[in-house]
C-alpha cells in the first residue's frame, strides 16, 4: 500500500461531483486505491467526496479514469476536477470522518429498491438477516425519506434512535464491507421491527403466521385490506382480483373511479397484466422502482373495480424487503399474485405517513396495520411514469427521483424559491445551475398537504443550503402558495404566467431557452386578462413570452362547479356552438336533469360566478359528457381519461376546427353524428384527430411566421397518450422538432421548476 520507492511519486487532489454520498462511494474509492497500490485518504464534504492520493503517474491517471468508470450502481458522477499537489509521502490510505466546511452541494440521494445482494440475505435462512424487513446496504435502501439535515450521516437520519449492535457495527466500519458508512444499517437484533396491529396499535394475534409480514399476506389472501407502511408513507393493500375486497376498498376511501395501483412481485407478473415494451420493463425494473402506466391486456386477471374504463394500469414491483416479503409470502400462501397498493388515504387527502395519524386516519379502512418503528422524515408517495414516443415520461415525481437536481440552462445569479401552483402541487429551490425540485405534496386545499409544503421548503433549504433571495409564483392571486411566496420576508417577488411556466419547465429540462412555440393545455391557469387560461399557443422564451393565440374561450357555468360536473361544459359548448341554449341532448336520456341544464345552458349567469375559459380540459370535459361517458367527475380528469379510452377502440370520424383553434364546427358535427346513433368510439376518436391536427396546424403556423423550427406540448391534457402522439407526429412530419415533458409531469407538478428556470434567466 506504499506509493512504490523508486517511482517518482506525484500527488494530487481529485474533487469528485456529483450523487456520490450515501451510495458506497468512499468505500469503493478505498478499495481502488488498494488496487491501484495508492497512499493518501478519502472524505465526504458538504461539495461531494475530496480525495488525495499519491503514488506512481501511470497509477494515478488509472485510479482517476476509474473513479467515474467503475462507480457504485447508484452513484451518479458528474465532474472529477483534479489538482496537483506536492508529494507528501506516508503509506497507507485511509476514510476520514466527514468535513464540515464551505457550501454544502452534496447531494442527497434518492431512495432505492433493495439491492440483488440483499434480497439474496433476506432468502437465505443462515443468514442473520433472514426474513428481515429493513435489511439495506450502501447499494440500496431508503435515503430522502430518512434524512433530517446534511451531512448525510446516521445522526441525521431517522435511524438515530437505533443504536448499532457489534455485529451491524463490525460492517459499518469495515471499507471492505457492503455496509460500510451504510446509515440505515440494521438488523433483527438492533434495527426497527414490524408488527401487525389494529387500529388502537395494539397488537394482533398472528394465529399462527411465522412473524407480522406473514400474518399480513394471510389477511389479503382472506379478502381483507391491510394498511402497509411502506419507505414513504402509509398504502393500503388488498387483492387486486378480489372484487368484494376491491369494491368494500374504493367504498371505504370515497374513491369511486380513480384507477388504483397494482403491485407485483416481478416482470413476469406484471407482464400477465400489461403490455410491456423494453422501456417499461427497464422503468419497471429501475431501482427508482415507479408506478408504470401501460396498456392493460384484455383478460387481466383484476377486478373491475381496479380500474374502470382506463386504457392503461398502473404497475409497480416490490422495492422494500418488506414489500419483497410480503409478495413471497402471498405467493407461498397459494394468495394473489397481484394486489392492489393505493395511498393511505380517505379520498384525495395527502398520504399518512406519521404512525399515529395513520392509524386515526385509516381506522375506518383498513382492517389490519403492518407497522415498524423506523420513522419516515418527508412523506413521499410513489412516482408515476410511462413510456411515450420512445422516451421516458414522469407524470409525477416523487419516491426513487427526488431530491435529484435538474441542471439550469439559466444559472441562478441568486438564490431562488419557486412556489409552483395550487394542485399536484411542487415546490423548488435553486441555487447556481442547479435545481432541486420536491417531492409531490398534492393540492394545497388541504390544511396536512400545506402543513407538508412549508415544512418540504423549509427541509430542502437546509438539506441544500438554499436562501432564497428571490421567490417566484403564480400570478393566480387565489394559490396558497402564492399567498405563501408574498409572505415571506425580504424577498424580491417574481410573478410568472402559469402557462409560461408550463413551457419553460420544459425548455429547461431539455437545457434550452428557447425561442419556441409552445402549445400548453390544460384544465386552469390564470390568464394574464384574468380569465381561467387553458388551451394557449404561445411564442416565446425563458425570459418572455406572447399569447399567440388560444382555444375559443367559453362560459364555465357556475365556475368551479363545471369541473366536477362536466355535463355543465356540454351545455356552455353546446349553446355556443350553436349560437343559442340547447336542450339537452335526446341520447343522453334521463342521465341529464332536463331542468338544471336548462337552467346552465342559458348562461344568464353573470361573467363572475361563470367566468370565461380557453381550457382544453374542459372542452374534454364538454365531449366526454356529451358522449355520456363522465357527466359528473368523481376525479380530476376523469372526464378526458374515458374519452381516451374510448377513442382507442374506434375509427375517427372526420371533423374540423375553425380557424382559430374554434371548435364548434366539431362540436355541431358530434352532435348530429351522437343524435344519429355513430359509436362514441369513432366520435371519440374523430374528436382526437381534429384537435391534433388543428393543433399541430396552429403550431406549425405560428412557428413559420416567427421562424421558429421548435415546438413545445405541455400541460395537464398532454397526459393524453392518443393526443399527445397524434399531434406530435403530425408536427415532425412537418419537419419541427417536437418537445415534450420527460423528467418533470407535463401537468402542474412541473411548474415550479418553470418558474424556478424563468427566475434564473431574469436574475443573469
Ligand atoms: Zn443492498
Ligand atoms: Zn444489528
Ligand atoms: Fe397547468
Amino acid at each position: 500500500m506504499t506509493a512504490a520507492a523508486g517511482v517518482t511519486a506525484a500527488r494530487v487532489r481529485l474533487r469528485v461531483e456529483g450523487t456520490v454520498q450515501g451510495v458506497g462511494f468512499r468505500p469503493f474509492v478505498y478499495r481502488l486505491a488498494h488496487e491501484e497500490g495508492l497512499a493518501g485518504h478519502v472524505r465526504n464534504d458538504e461539495r461531494g467526496v475530496l480525495i488525495e492520493v499519491e503514488g506512481p503517474a501511470d497509477a494515478l491517471d488509472r485510479f482517476a479514469a476509474r473513479l467515474a468508470a467503475d462507480a457504485p450502481p447508484l452513484a451518479v458522477v458528474q465532474r472529477v476536477l483534479r489538482e496537483p499537489l506536492a508529494a507528501e509521502g506516508g503509506d497507507g490510505f485511509r476514510i476520514l470522518e466527514s468535513a464540515r466546511t464551505g457550501a454544502p452541494d452534496a447531494l442527497v440521494t434518492p431512495d432505492s429498491a433493495a439491492c440483488a445482494e440483499c434480497l439474496a440475505e433476506l432468502r437465505d435462512p443462515a443468514d442473520r438477516r433472514y426474513r428481515y424487513p429493513f435489511t439495506n446496504c450502501t447499494n440500496c435502501g431508503p435515503r430522502f425519506t430518512i434524512v433530517r439535515g446534511v451531512p448525510y450521516d446516521r445522526a441525521l437520519t431517522t435511524m438515530a434512535g437505533f443504536a448499532m449492535c457489534a455485529d451491524c457495527r463490525r460492517e459499518y466500519d469495515d471499507p471492505a464491507d457492503r455496509r460500510f458508512h451504510a446509515q440505515p444499517n440494521a438488523c433483527p437484533a438492533c434495527g426497527p421491527r414490524a408488527r401487525l396491529v389494529d387500529a388502537c396499535g395494539r397488537d394482533l394475534p398472528l394465529d399462527g403466521a411465522p412473524d407480522a409480514v406473514a400474518a399480513a399476506a394471510a389477511a389479503i389472501t382472506a379478502g381483507r385490506i391491510v394498511a402497509v407502511k411502506g419507505i414513504g408513507g402509509y398504502h393500503l393493500a388488498c387483492a387486486a382480483a378480489d372484487e368484494d375486497a376491491v369494491r368494500a376498498l374504493r367504498a371505504r376511501k370515497h374513491r369511486e373511479h380513480k384507477p388504483f395501483a397494482l403491485m407485483v412481485a416481478g416482470v413476469d407478473a406484471a407482464r400477465r397484466l400489461v403490455s410491456l415494451g423494453p422501456r417499461e420493463q427497464r422503468l419497471l425494473e429501475s431501482a427508482a422502482r415507479p408506478i408504470v402506466l401501460a396498456r392493460r391486456l384484455d383478460g387481466a386477471a383484476v377486478a373491475g373495480a381496479v380500474a374502470p374504463h382506463a386504457p392503461e394500469l398502473g404497475v409497480l414491483l416490490a422495492y422494500t424487503p418488506l414489500h419483497h416479503l410480503l409478495m413471497d409470502d402471498l405467493a407461498a400462501a397459494g394468495g394473489p399474485e397481484a394486489i392492489v397498493l393505493t395511498s393511505g388515504n380517505a379520498s384525495d387527502e395527502p398520504i399518512a405517513y406519521r404512525d399515529e395519524d395513520a392509524l386515526a386516519r385509516l381506522a375506518g379502512i383498513a382492517d389490519r396495520f403492518l407497522v415498524h418503528d423506523r420513522p419516515i422524515q418527508s412523506r413521499t408517495d410513489d412516482s408515476v411514469v410511462r413510456a411515450v414516443r420512445g422516451r421516458d415520461a414522469v407524470l409525477r415525481r416523487s419516491r426513487g427521483y427526488v431530491p435529484s437536481h435538474l441542471e439550469l440552462p439559466v444559472p441562478a445569479a441568486r438564490p431562488l424559491l419557486a412556489c409552483g401552483a395550487e394542485q399536484k402541487s411542487t415546490f423548488c429551490v435553486a441555487r447556481g445551475g442547479r435545481a432541486w425540485v420536491g417531492h409531490h405534496i398534492g393540492d394545497l386545499e388541504h390544511a396536512a398537504a400545506l402543513a407538508a409544503y412549508r415544512e418540504g421548503v423549509a427541509h430542502f433549504e437546509r438539506l441544500f443550503a438554499v436562501r432564497p433571495q428571490a421567490v417566484a409564483h403564480d400570478l393566480h392571486p387565489g394559490y396558497l402558495s402564492t399567498a405563501y411566496a408574498l409572505e415571506r420576508d425580504g424577498v424580491e417577488t417574481v410573478g410568472v404566467q402559469h402557462h409560461h411556466a408550463h413551457l419553460a419547465a420544459c425548455l429547461a429540462e431539455h437545457g434550452l431557452t428557447g425561442p419556441a412555440v409552445g402549445a400548453i393545455f390544460d384544465g386552469t391557469g390564470y390568464g394574464t386578462d384574468g380569465t381561467v387560461w387553458g388551451g394557449e399557443l404561445l411564442a416565446g422564451d425563458l425570459r418572455g413570452c406572447e399569447r399567440a393565440g388560444w382555444l375559443r374561450p367559453v362560459r364555465m357555468p357556475g365556475g368551479a362547479a363545471a369541473i366536477r360536473q362536466p355535463w355543465r361544459m356540454a351545455a356552455a359548448w353546446l349553446a355556443d356552438a350553436f349560437g343559442e341554449p340547447q336542450p339537452p341532448p335526446a341520447w343522453l336520456g334521463a342521465a341529464v336533469d332536463a331542468r338544471r341544464w336548462a337552467a346552465v345552458a342559458g348562461i344568464g349567469a353573470s361573467a363572475e360566478v361563470s367566468p370565461l375559459t380557453s381550457s382544453v380540459g374542459r372542452l374534454f370535459d364538454a365531449v366526454g359528457a356529451l358522449c355520456g361517458l363522465c357527466l359528473e367527475a368523481t376525479y380530476e380528469g376523469e372526464a378526458a381519461v374515458e374519452l381516451e379510452a374510448a377513442a382507442t377502440a374506434g375509427t375517427a370520424r372526420a371533423y374540423e376546427l375553425g380557424p382559430g383553434l374554434d371548435p364548434r364546427p366539431a362540436l355541431r358535427a358530434i352532435a348530429a353524428d351522437l343524435a344519429a346513433g355513430v359509436s362514441v368510439p369513432d366520435v371519440a376518436a374523430g374528436f382526437h384527430a381534429c384537435l391534433a391536427s388543428a393543433t399541430a396546424s396552429a403550431c406549425e403556423a405560428e412557428a413559420a411566421r416567427r421562424s421558429i423550427d421548435l415546438v413545445v406540448l405541455s400541460g395537464g391534457v398532454f397526459q393524453n397518450r392518443l393526443l399527445l402522439e397524434a399531434t406530435a407526429a403530425a408536427l415532425a412530419r412537418a419537419g419541427l422538432r417536437v418537445l415534450v415533458p420527460e423528467r418533470l409531469p407535463p401537468n402542474d407538478g412541473g411548474i415550479s421548476f418553470g418558474q424556478a428556470a424563468i427566475a434564473a434567466a431574469h436574475s443573469g
